[in-house]
């Protein structure tokens, strides 16, 4: 990891950012919408972003329209020599990007390095793209015939991505796109759109040529844009449930391929022969990390039987020495939410939930936070007595905030987590075998993990959810996501050797 280079963007004063056009950054439009980026640690402006209207948007997708057939043909061993080339850049920029980050989302540095190696893995795994085009081909499906069957390109693909991963979510979609031959334009988060413009210069450096990768910052008059225009061939989506709703209903009306990502309320089921402090320790982590802003965060514990009362005292004690401030203090664990907005609406959720029945044995409104009389903090709080019925355990809050619920066996778990509306990730601490391979097995929810609180797949699998954390039938990356990206073509093949045949008027079988 290198500390060498030194982005403008790194600077304090407030930045003017555009778009990323065939390899050059495009000012926003005069007189053009624009929205404000902050500092979270310090609430002071750290950007105007330029909204995107439809023209502008239309102008990066006719770069990606002309780009295309180049790029289609441009055989996967160089496409995937660009993407190697690019992987060491990223490397290279690491401390930079992961920076970029925590100055814009405001999780802690460690976690943003986490999240720049999370998306650099999908980067690794495009690498291989030679070998994951490769086809299947059966000699002799018919006497001198033969038949193989091949994945080309869609053409110009879109992505448009929430703020709370701004490196790893976009580089979930578009290394792979890219690789399989695609063109794409990005639609990050207008919160934290830094990261993403610096992801596309050094594809440029990389070698990419100019209009295979776009980015248009914006908000919904982009996005419908993207979602409305015949050029456009595919979309991948990840937010939150109702705007991915919109997006799959949308996108798909207009004849596109869609895979949209949404929301969730991810259960961690704690077993009663479970290890309290080990699940506590996970469950500190995968509940407030990143100040709970993850879609694979824990915001509920389901414990069963008499193992809630020592982990709901052990968490406590834990939670009381949760060290919150800056991201970028080495010592602190948590930092601040995205925007004071969010931060107030998580805020609601405590009283919401106080007013519901449920105990508030945390509070993390009276939680000490270093420097925090301008940044968009909030300490870490913990429900108890949560029951299905509240909204604070149907809703997803998407911050610093854990819901217990306590429950009598593993039937009445899987019917609790079975029925909940989201079915993103969700896990299970035991050392027993059967009752981890009952829930794994019996659990609808996309990942699944066992004494692992975030069940993140690997690059080289799929990540998605069930119900209605993803609308479309696609996984995003790993074999998945080669599939989503491309199209399957099967060619059957016969070279006679003399002769005009025959007519024939029933369909071909073998004898
Ligand atoms: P969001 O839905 O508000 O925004 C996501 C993207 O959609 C942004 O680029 C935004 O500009 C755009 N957008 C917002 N409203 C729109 C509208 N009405 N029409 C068209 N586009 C619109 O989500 P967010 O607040 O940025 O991110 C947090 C959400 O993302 C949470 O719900 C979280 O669970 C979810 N998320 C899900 C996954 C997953 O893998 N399932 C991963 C990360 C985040």
């Amino acid at each position: 990891m290198s500390t060498a280079t030194v982005d403008p963007r790194l600077s304090p004063s407030p930045l003017a950012l555009g778009h990323f056009i065939e390899g050059e950054h495009v000012a926003g439009a005069p007189g053009g919408r624009h929205g404000t980026v902050y500092d979270p640690a310090t609430g002071t402006v750290r950007a105007r972003v330029a909204f995107a209207n439809a023209d502008e948007t239309a102008v990066a997708i006719a770069a990606a329209k002309a780009a295309a057939p180049a790029w289609a043909a441009t055989p996967p061993l160089k496409r995937a020599r660009i993407l190697f080339r690019y992987k060491e850049l990223i490397e290279q920029h690491h401390d930079e990007l992961a920076r970029l980050i925590t100055l814009e989302h405001g999780k802690v540095l460690s976690d943003a390095h986490g999240e720049v190696t999370r998306g650099l893995e999908v980067v690794e795994f495009a690498c291989g793209i030679p070998q994951l085009l490769k086809g299947e081909f059966s000699e002799n499906v018919g006497a001198g015939i033969d038949s193989w069957s091949l994945r080309q390109p869609l053409g110009v693909c879109a992505g448009i991505t929430p703020f709370n991963f701004p490196a790893m979510v976009p580089l979930w979609m578009f290394p792979v796109a890219i690789a399989c031959g695609n063109t794409f334009v990005l639609k990050p988060s207008e919160k934290d759109p830094s990261c993403p413009l610096r992801l596309a210069e050094l594809l440029t450096e990389a070698g990419l040529p100019a209009g295979v990768f776009n980015v248009v910052n914006g908000d919904r008059e982009a996005v419908d844009t993207l979602l409305g225009h015949p050029d456009v061939a595919a979309v991948t989506f990840v937010g939150s449930t109702p705007v991915a709703e919109h997006i799959h209903r949308t996108a798909s009306q207009h004849g596109k391929r869609v895979q949209a990502l949404g929301g969730a309320k991810n259960h961690m089921v704690v077993m009663p022969d479970a290890d309290v402090e080990l699940a506590a320790n996970a469950l500190l982590g995968a509940a407030y990390g990143s100040a709970g802003e993850r879609c694979m965060a824990i915001s509920v514990a389901v414990t069963v039987g008499g193992i809630a009362d020592p982990l709901v005292a052990s968490l406590q004690k834990k939670l009381a020495t949760l060290r919150v401030g800056s991201g970028l203090e080495s010592e602190v664990e948590m930092g601040p939410l995205v925007t004071r907005e969010h931060r107030d609406k998580v805020r609601g959720y405590l009283d919401i939930g106080v007013a519901e029945g449920a105990k508030l044995i945390v509070d993390g409104r009276q939680h000490a936070v270093s420097n925090a009389q301008h940044g968009f903090f909030l300490g870490p709080s913990l429900f108890d007595g949560v029951r299905r019925d509240m909204r604070i355990y149907r809703e997803e809050i998407f911050g610093p905030v854990l819901a217990i619920v306590r429950a009598g066996s593993l039937a009445e778990v899987l019917e609790l987590v079975n029925t909940h509306e989201f079915g993103n990730g969700t896990s299970i601490f035991t050392n027993d075998g059967r009752a981890a391979r009952e829930f794994a097995h019996g659990v609808a929810a996309g990942m699944v993990g066992i004494n692992v609180p975030i069940p993140v797949p690997m690059a080289f699998h799929s990540f998605g959810g069930w119900k209605r954390s993803l609308f479309g039938d696609t996984h995003v990356h790993g074999p998945e996501g080669v599939r989503f990206y491309t199209r399957l073509k099967t060619v059957t093949s016969r070279w006679p050797t003399s002769g005009a045949g025959t007519a024939e008027f029933v369909m071909p079988t073998m004898k």
